[in-house]
């Protein structure tokens, strides 16, 4: 299939389920087992088409590293064993490794909460050339830190900052932060890959039950999912206010690894392919530099 092609069908697949802002976004509409009509016997098809998709994924990040200019900004946040690991194992796993930066976020350190929020995810931006990935990010400031308030009480902030107000003003601060890296050349690409509870459930009980798995589960993942509802309604409203034409949200059906990724890598294609990707070109000094050296080469043995 010709590059075109891809591209195009990226679109298809990847449109469904970005949020831009002026949308009135309720989770709910989205069904987190929607395979957009295909079939589990289409998995095969599937996972062929996702090949074609790295292919054309490395031929643009080869493309954006050559040109040096844009930089681009892969952000994923979801619910435990919602296949964010993989998703970007299977997406990304035609890219050349020097082209892309790849940091997950924890519980913050305690040099971490000497300062802002978003000063340990600006240290990990990724320069232009380069894809870099946000494996939880920023986000988790109005969804972990607003399930759980004791963790916005270890913050140190000054008490009169803490107001009814803070999770507006930090979706504000969070939108105005994506406007000015898209200002700088950073595009931005926001997945919630959404799953639903009973298949959380399942993929829970295959890490206990799995030996090979055994090393994926924790408790602490068992005591997120006590906090379910306030975890959906923390990604609506997050999503709600955050989602803008210029850092879309794409919010991904996650019951279906295989249609997950191909959403994603559809996504990330649709963006990039926006960008008018192309290799430097080559000035006049530069090929007579290119014809003196063949010259050369051929000349000797
Ligand atoms: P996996 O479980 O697939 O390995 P993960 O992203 O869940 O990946 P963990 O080490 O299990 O990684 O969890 C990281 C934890 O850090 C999450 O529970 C997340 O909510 C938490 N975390 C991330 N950012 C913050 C934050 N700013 N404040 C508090 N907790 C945070
Ligand atoms: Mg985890």
């Amino acid at each position: 299939m010709k590059t075109k092609e891809v591209i195009k069908r990226a679109a298809a697949f990847s449109e469904p389920f970005r949020v831009t802002k002026g949308k009135k976004f309720r989770l709910k509409d989205v069904d987190p087992g929607d395979t957009l009509g295909l079939k589990s016997e289409d998995k095969d098809k599937a996972k062929e088409a996702l090949a074609l998709g790295v292919e054309v994924l490395a031929d643009l990040q080869d493309k954006l590293y050559a040109q040096d200019k844009w930089a681009v900004l892969l952000i994923f946040q979801a619910m435990d064993a919602a296949g964010k690991d993989g998703a970007v194992k299977h997406v990304m796993s035609g890219v050349n490794p020097q082209g892309c930066q790849v940091y997950s976020f924890k519980a913050p350190t305690s040099e971490d909460l000497d300062h802002d929020y978003l000063w340990r995810c600006m240290k990990c931006l990724p320069e232009r050339g380069r894809i870099g990935i946000f494996n939880r990010s920023y986000y988790e400031e109005t969804l972990v830190v607003r399930v759980h308030p004791e963790y916005l009480k270890k913050q140190k902030l000054p008490e009169r900052l803490i107001t009814k107000r803070i999770w507006e003003n930090r979706f504000s601060d969070i939108a105005n932060f994506e406007r000015y890296l898209t200002n700088n050349g950073v595009a931005i690409c926001k997945f919630f890959l959404h799953v639903s509870k009973k298949e959380q459930k399942r993929r829970f009980l295959e890490r206990v039950e799995n030996p090979d798995k055994n090393w994926k589960f924790s408790s602490a993942d068992m005591n997120e999912r006590g906090y379910w509802d306030d975890y959906q309604e923390a990604y609506e409203d997050m999503i709600r206010h955050t989602a803008t034409d210029y850092a879309p949200w794409y919010v991904v059906p996650a019951d279906n690894k295989w249609f997950t990724r191909l959403v994603v890598a559809a996504a990330v294609i649709d963006t990039m392919s926006g960008l008018d990707l192309a290799y430097p070109e080559v000035g006049p000094a530069h090929m007579k530099e290119l014809a003196a050296a063949k010259r050369a080469l051929l000349a000797k043995k």
